[in-house]
């Protein structure tokens, strides 16, 4: 029997991981698992082009498929692992199919949270191609969209929407745009370019039914009382990660499967990455849990190394990337445990950047609009751990790049 490693979720993780392992030198079997019946593809399109473009773009793959068959990575797609035996060192997949691995790799991401409310299957929701593809087909007819959740999905579905010529409203139960992802003052920034496009924004509103509208939409109510009608209902009320296997299997959990800096979760030979796990990052000096492209991608090839037993700790830093409203809003490291925010005066018009800074004066983040440059720089920033001056932080026709 060849030592065999297993991926369990082929996702955006799973499928730099499982190419990663034979480049990084692993000559038994490998086999990655998926519910879905795509190979891995890219995600971030499913809010954005996908909603969008004319003709509907075509799936983005990570790999061609030919590149797993020349690695010879298998795939079985199509099929969910349903539980995990560490101690025997097996799976068991739904078709009753049992599975020997000799090290395991949970790459299981995420799905997209359904609202705890009455009628909430009237709302749709966004996390797979299939998802993409019903609102993008109801998109086409819809004049009123009503989107439930300000978070990164939600505004990205309200962006789409305004772009499709429709009537956007949304509804956060919070009091400002993208939680803790962007500060007070990004948030503030991103409610503007929504207003400007002619969204309508209301934050501490709590959504309380969806019922069905006598003309065949839907009247949103909230607990204050007001109530909205739209032709086509969206939630984007966050992420909630696919922990049932780690769970079932006495993984130690945090909100996500605990590893460490190398992937290795409590139990002997089994390893995370991507969405689903909760990372410790060494040089932020705590756990984290992320929702993004970058650290889905890096943090499957660090971990797939790792199980090849030749890799350093993971270190990457947190950064993501949204598009709204023909903005490209990229934020580096953590603003949301920023004790201040500075915001750079005297930009490019419809320009921002804000550089975050920990009691200490160090650069904990860099948060920026259509500006790479400056978050390519920030990031250098963090990782010297070096306070800058203030005087010059302030001041946007200082580079970032020379404050290093
Ligand atoms: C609509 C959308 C837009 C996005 N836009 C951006 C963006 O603009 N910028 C950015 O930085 N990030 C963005 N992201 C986030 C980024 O795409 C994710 O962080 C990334 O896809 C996570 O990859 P992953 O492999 O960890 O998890 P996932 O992509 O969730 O993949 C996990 C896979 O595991 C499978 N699985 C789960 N359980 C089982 C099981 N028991 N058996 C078999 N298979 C299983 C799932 O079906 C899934 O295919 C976006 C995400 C979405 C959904």
């Amino acid at each position: 029997m060849p030592t065999t490693f297993v991926i369990i979720g082929a996702g955006q993780a799973g499928g730099w991981a499982a190419v990663t392992l034979r480049q990084s030198g692993f000559d038994g079997r490998i086999l990655l698992i998926g519910e879905e019946t795509w190979r891995p593809y890219e995600r971030p399109p499913l809010s954005k082009a996908v909603l969008t473009a004319d003709p509907e773009p075509s799936v983005l793959y990570f790999h061609p498929e030919a590149r797993y068959a020349e690695l010879g990575v298998e795939l079985m797609l199509g099929v969910p692992a349903e539980a995990v035996d560490p101690d025997a060192h097996t799976l068991r997949m739904a078709d009753g199919r049992v599975v020997t691995y000799d090290k395991l790799l949970l790459t299981t991401g995420g799905h997209a949270r359904r609202l705890p409310v009455s009628g909430s299957d009237r709302a749709l929701r966004l996390r797979t191609l299939e998802d993409a593809r019903a609102i993008r087909a109801r998109l086409g007819s819809a004049r009123h969209v009503l989107c439930i959740g300000a978070g990164v999905i939600g505004l990205e579905i309200a962006s789409a929407a305004c772009a499709r010529g429709c009537a956007v409203t949304v509804l956060e139960a919070l009091p400002r745009a993208m939680g803790r992802a962007v500060s007070p003052e990004g948030a503030a920034f991103i409610a503007g370019l929504h207003r400007a496009a002619g969204v309508t924004l209301h934050f501490d509103v709590a959504v309380e039914r969806l019922d069905a509208a006598s003309d065949g939409g839907t009247v949103v109510t909230c607990s204050d009382g007001q109530t909205f009608a739209a032709d086509l209902v969206v939630a984007g009320v966050g992420m909630q990660r696919n922990l049932t296997l780690a769970e079932a299997a006495g993984l130690a959990l945090e909100g996500g499967i605990v590893v460490d800096e190398w992937g290795r979760t409590s139990a002997p030979d089994v390893f995370a990455a991507g969405d689903v796990a909760a990372f410790f990052h060494p040089l932020l000096g705590r756990r984290l849990r992320l929702e993004s492209w970058r650290h889905a991608q890096n943090h499957g090839i660090a971990v797939a190394r790792a199980m090849c037993g030749d890799a350093p700790p993971y270190d990457d830093l947190p950064w993501f990337w949204t598009d709204q409203h023909g903005v490209n809003l990229q934020v580096a490291g953590l603003p949301a445990d920023a004790a201040h925010t500075i915001v750079r005066e005297g930009g490019p018009p419809n320009g921002f950047v804000a550089v975050h800074l920990a009691e200490d004066g160090s650069v904990l983040g860099v948060t920026a609009a259509n500006n790479p440059r400056e978050i390519r720089a920030g990031q250098a920033l963090i990782k010297s751990r070096k306070a800058p001056e203030i005087g010059k932080l302030a001041d946007a026709a200082v580079p970032l790049q020379r404050l290093m």
